[in-house]
């Protein structure tokens, strides 16, 4: 793996590239992993995918949870890991053990050995030797260490024992390392500044390639507190290397991360939009942003199950490229939801992924323009202002 940053804004945010294994493509960063089950999107198939911007879609996170339930691990090896297995030779993957969409972290364990996980098919205990022989299996061009997880609600006491277990859990996964690939220290503590601060310290003494921050998006949480503790993080960071945040996915969370320094973002947004029939329409340019006068418009989407879409014989977005914008319209997309046609996630969950490939793409470029902190205050106020209008039965981010 290969990371550069070669641009700081002023008043936060940084731009760089990264290489990450046999993936040909240099990803540029602050860059969106797409989130996956089992190592294809939830909807889109793998031709469609390749559909999308390249080479901004080609970094997938995965959860080598969800192959608890199978295939094995000896099965995925015999293939020749999980790139192999569904097939996407031209991808990076990045191994992270989370997916807040379907199995959570079982936060009352107690057993020392190894991380707890509820899924559909019941509680799971994995502990990093056996985690590690999955990565050997899977081959991941990046893979986070295995952590232990608390919300905002832990106590001292329990967040003091989240950092020791994670420490010396990294310790043993990085003893087991596979060859090749490139390990993320993980990042815990909870919303205790000083236990955040302490891991990142101890984190940052290991060899390690880049740092997962966990912990976020389980709860609800406050805007001041997630950026206070993500900048006691950073700050006790190597600069050259890259950071990686789970659980931050809505347009202000990803714009607060990059603003302390986040590099990499992997989270359930995407995923939450489309199985809940809406798509992305927030534009990023200011100008545009204050023109925006549909009264079923949030300011960040629209929610297309709604009637006053059945006849609406025109796009999602007039200005989006995406292949359901190129071909299909609100009321086609409409009726596929009303009918329960999948085809609808899919061609929802295409757009939703262009439409936020694009929002990156623009966050790379004001970065780089060195106008990132004048964009981010311009985008929160003018989204303030939305928030007054919205009625409240059609807001859910
Ligand atoms: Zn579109």
């Amino acid at each position: 793996m290969k990371f550069v940053v070669d641009a700081w804004s002023k008043g936060g945010g940084r731009a760089g590239v990264l290489q990450v294994g046999s993936c040909p493509a240099l990803i540029e960063t602050p860059a969106l992993l797409l989130s996956t089950r089992k190592a294809l999107p939830n909807f889109i198939p793998p031709d469609l995918l390749r559909s999308l911007p390249s080479p901004d879609s080609r970094l997938l996170q995965f959860s080598p949870l969800h192959f608890l339930e199978g295939p094995s691990a000896n099965t995925i090896s015999d293939i020749g890991g999980v790139r192999s297995l569904v097939s996407l030779h031209e991808f990076g993957f990045a191994a992270i053990p989370r997916d807040s969409t379907a199995i959570l972290p079982e936060f009352d364990c107690t057993n020392k050995l190894g991380a707890s996980f509820n899924t559909p098919s019941g509680r799971h205990l994995l502990k990093p030797a056996e985690y590690m022989r999955m990565l050997a299996a899977m081959k991941p061009d990046i893979w986070a260490s295995l952590s232990d997880e608390v919300p905002s609600r832990a106590t001292d006491k329990r967040n003091k024992l989240s950092v020791d277990r994670t420490v010396k859990w990294l310790d043993e996964c990085i003893a087991l390392s596979p060859p090749g690939t490139a390990g993320f220290g993980a990042i815990v503590g909870g919303w205790d500044a000083l236990e955040r601060q302490r891991c990142a310290q101890e984190v940052a003494k290991r060899n390690v390639s880049g740092y997962w921050i966990g912990g976020f998006g389980l709860e609800e949480t406050s805007d001041q507190i997630t950026s206070q503790l993500l900048r006691v993080v950073v700050e006790n960071l190597p600069e050259e290397k890259p950071r990686l945040v789970s659980g931050l996915g809505l347009p202000e969370e990803v714009l607060r991360g990059v603003a302390q320094g986040i590099d990499l973002f992997d989270s359930a947004y995407i995923h939450q939009l489309t199985t809940g029939g809406f798509a992305l329409t927030f534009p990023f340019e200011a100008a545009k942003r204050h023109s925006i006068s549909d009264g079923m418009s949030d300011g960040t989407k629209i929610n297309l199950r709604a009637d006053v879409y059945r006849k609406d014989t025109s796009p999602i977005m007039k200005s989006c490229h995406c292949y359901t914008c190129m071909n299909h319209t609100k009321a086609y997309i409409n009726h596929l939801l009303n009918v329960r046609e999948m085809l609808a996630q899919t061609l929802l969950e295409i757009h939703n992924t262009y439409h936020y490939l694009g929002f990156f793409q623009f966050i790379r470029r004001v970065v780089k323009e060195g106008r990132f902190q004048e964009f981010h205050q311009e985008f929160i106020e003018t989204r303030r202002g939305h928030s007054r209008v919205v009625p409240a039965d059609d807001v859910c981010a």
